[in-house]
């Protein structure tokens, strides 16, 4: 059973969770891919720049 807590981007997820994390950026968006360390599922989360800066250092 996969949770589905990034599912639309505004609830809050827990990072921590997220494994194999990758910080992408497209058209000027920045969004994070991963493995959610419970379940396995994929995750996707949309990230604010300053986000996607800090996950990224
Ligand atoms: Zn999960």
């Amino acid at each position: 059973m996969k949770c589905r807590e990034i599912k639309d981007g505004k609830s809050k997820p827990t990072m921590q969770t997220m494994k194999d994390l990758k910080v992408e950026e497209k058209n000027n968006r920045y969004f994070a891919k991963g493995q959610c360390a419970k379940c396995g599922g994929n995750m996707f989360k949309f990230l604010s720049k300053d986000d996607a800066a800090k996950l990224k250092s």
